[in-house]
């Protein structure tokens, strides 16, 4: 298989367009057109982790957290990031990152560690907004069915768990071909007016280039007429956080037990326990703190993240509880989550998941 392949499922997955400005995911070194030889799925792309793909044969290093995250000025040896990009590119190894884009769907980072938690019902805690569009567009009512066909075709007309989703209402279209026009319906000079169908379809963003090309091929006119439009609706399947419930109401203590044995971390900092029964759990797996007010928001007993510092934990001000588990610990499934996912598409694929525990953070118990 060629990188290009497997980076085309993994946009699937995450689209790219779904990551923070601030983020660098996609490919950071290598060659679409290179043939495989396997790949290692790892949260942090480390020099362990490179040595480790080439004693397994891999060409390949899909980590969640981006190597080059910042500008490099040059390829020194003076820091681990550039002894990694070094190693990896003597070895021609690529490496792909897969960041943000992944924490913001809904079957990403933030669903793995839910389902771990035992939480139902999971749901986006910040839907982003502005990643949506509509098009209108208008089509001689026998031409409408093929037309939606391709529109759906190209990711167009999905809303949560409906498909093809459209709204058509008839009317009447008016046009006068003009010299060098090759009318589809009409004579030049003479205005013709015809029984036309406006179709609306949502679409995101980012599959415009796609949804524009299906248009065109599959509209009967030479020179189609659309709008574009832009929403200012939330996406409710992308954004940062989740948000779920607990089958049964449990007491802090006890859920918090159960989320230390989960996740194996040896020690959870939190903050004060208010003596209710946790039902509704705020999760965002990695740096999570500017999502507190959001969680408190939407009715969150507990809110599990990390990277809380010392002032933020105040943010719980008695109305909830904040619990930092480590951001590798809640970032951890994520590496099972894409080898089911890759393994499902290319089962024959050498896939490996990193032997590494590439946190940093060491507790002494
Ligand atoms: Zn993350
Ligand atoms: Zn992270």
């Amino acid at each position: 298989m060629k990188l290009k392949e497997l980076i085309s499922h993994l946009e699937t997955l995450a689209p790219p367009a779904y990551q923070e400005a601030y983020d660098n995911s996609g490919l950071l070194f290598g060659d679409p057109e290179h043939t495989l030889t396997g790949a290692i799925i790892s949260i942090d792309c480390t020099e362990e982790v490179v040595e480790e793909a080439l004693q397994k044969g891999c060409n390949l290093i899909i980590s969640h957290h981006p190597l080059i995250f910042k500008g490099i000025k040059r390829l020194s040896t003076s820091n681990y990031v550039e002894r990694t990009l070094i190693k990896a590119i003597k070895s021609d190894i690529a490496i792909y990152a897969i960041h943000t884009n992944l924490d913001h769907v809904v079957h990403g980072v933030n669903k793995a560690l839910g389902d771990k938690l035992g939480l139902q019902n999971l749901r986006i805690l910040a839907p982003k907004s502005c990643l949506l569009k509509k098009l209108s567009t208008y089509c001689p009512t026998e031409h409408c069915d093929s037309l939606k066909n391709a529109l759906f075709a190209a990711g167009a007309g999905q809303i949560g768990n409906y498909a093809e989703c459209s709204f058509s209402l008839a009317g009447q279209g008016s046009f006068t071909p003009q010299k060098g026009a090759k009318p589809f319906v009409g004579t030049i000079g003479t205005r013709q007016v015809e029984a036309e169908t406006k179709i609306e379809v949502m679409y995101p963003q980012h599959l415009e280039r796609l949804v524009l090309q299906a248009l065109k091929q599959n509209h009967p006119y030479e020179e189609v007429a659309y709008y574009l439009h832009e929403l200012s609706n939330a996406h409710p399947e992308v954004g940062a956080g989740m948000i779920g419930e607990l089958t049964e109401p449990q007491d802090e203590h006890t859920f918090l037990q159960l989320v230390k044995k989960q996740l194996g971390v040896p020690v959870i900092k939190h903050t004060h326990l208010l003596g209710k029964k946790v039902k509704k759990v705020a999760i965002c797996g990695g740096s999570g703190s500017f999502l507190c007010a959001q969680a408190q928001a939407a009715g969150a007993d507990l809110f599990i993240t990390a990277d809380y510092k010392y002032h933020e934990f105040f943010d719980a001000d008695h109305k909830i509880v904040i619990a930092d588990v480590g951001h590798f610990e809640s970032e951890q499934f994520t590496q099972t989550l894409l080898f089911e996912s890759i393994t499902k598409k290319f089962p024959n694929f050498a896939l490996h998941l990193t032997e590494q525990v590439t946190n940093p953070i060491k507790y002494l118990i």
